[in-house]
């Protein structure tokens, strides 16, 4: 499953921000920011979480997931829109080619820590 993978990547990256912190640190929440085009199903996400939490100390710690939606810009207008649909022409002038800008992003958002 290419969740457990994204999972064990962020828990790598909390263990790296974990030793700035001061010992006794506790992690009480993480958001992560998933793309739509991230290519990863949510619900799967959150499974493969509490499935690599559980029974380590990060099992306290909650998920929580910012979903963001495929946005493009125009290059002629400027305007920015949501791809809905993966419908990428610009509503403004009708440009075709426009540019993505927003929806391939996977990234850990925030990390709240009870100190
Ligand atoms: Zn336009």
């Amino acid at each position: 499953m290419h969740e457990l993978s994204i999972v064990a990547s962020v828990l790598d990256q909390l263990e790296e921000i974990r030793k700035q912190q001061p010992a006794g640190a506790r992690f009480t929440k993480v958001g992560l920011r998933v793309g739509e085009l991230a290519g990863l199903d949510v619900d799967c996400l959150r499974f493969g979480y509490e499935c690599s939490v559980k029974d380590t100390p990060w099992e306290t710690m909650a998920l929580e997931i910012e979903e963001v939606p495929r946005r493009q810009r125009c290059p002629k207008c400027a305007n920015e829109f949501r791809a809905a649909n993966w419908a990428t022409q610009c509503p403004q002038c009708g440009e075709t080619e426009t540019e993505l800008i927003a929806g391939e992003e996977l990234q850990i958002a925030f990390v709240e820590v009870d100190e």
